[in-house]
């Protein structure tokens, strides 16, 4: 049985212990999730990463060396984007090189967010229960005005700074 468990403190170097155990975290947008606080969870058993509404850039690449998976979701106007990245394995967020517009509107439809965050929760139980990623080195892709999922493939770039590192 999967348990969820919900914190109120947001995630920082004096908050990691927290989630000390736990094989799966998913951050939000003001958690920090820097390479003490990757180094923490990977010591003390998180095997997996997931974004909420959270940018790699609150995720310390460098810190991608321990090899953790991320699983990540984004959503804008009425599309969504999912794939998942593990350096070591496959391509790596930074590999991924996905754009989101610039002059994008927030996620317009409130759906939205739940298609995605319910298809990233199924990845992450994928790589919890052993049965191994449906999407790395791909994109799934949702565009909610033309209501269907398309994909990408997405490759390891050799020049990658961070699968290089
Ligand atoms: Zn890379």
């Amino acid at each position: 049985m999967t348990q969820l468990t919900f914190f109120e403190p947001r995630l920082s170097p004096e908050t990691v212990a927290l989630a000390r155990g736990i094989p799966g975290v998913c951050i939000f947008v003001n958690d920090a999730c820097n390479a003490a606080v990757i180094a923490d969870l990977a010591q003390h058993g998180t095997k997996i990463i997931a974004t909420r509404s959270a940018g790699y850039n609150q995720i310390d690449l460098a810190a991608a060396k321990q090899h953790i998976p991320l699983v990540h979701a984004r959503v804008w106007a009425m599309t969504g984007l999912l794939s998942t990245f593990w350096p070591g394995r496959g391509p790596c967020l930074a590999c991924a090189g996905l754009e989101t517009p610039d002059n994008h509107h927030p996620a317009l439809l409130s759906p939205l967010p739940g298609i995605m965050g319910a298809l990233q929760a199924l990845e992450v139980l994928r790589l919890l229960g052993g049965l191994g990623p449906a999407l790395l080195g791909r994109v799934l892709i949702f565009k909610g005005d033309q209501f269907n999922f398309t994909e990408k493939f997405i490759r390891s770039n050799p020049q990658c700074p961070v699968c290089a590192a």
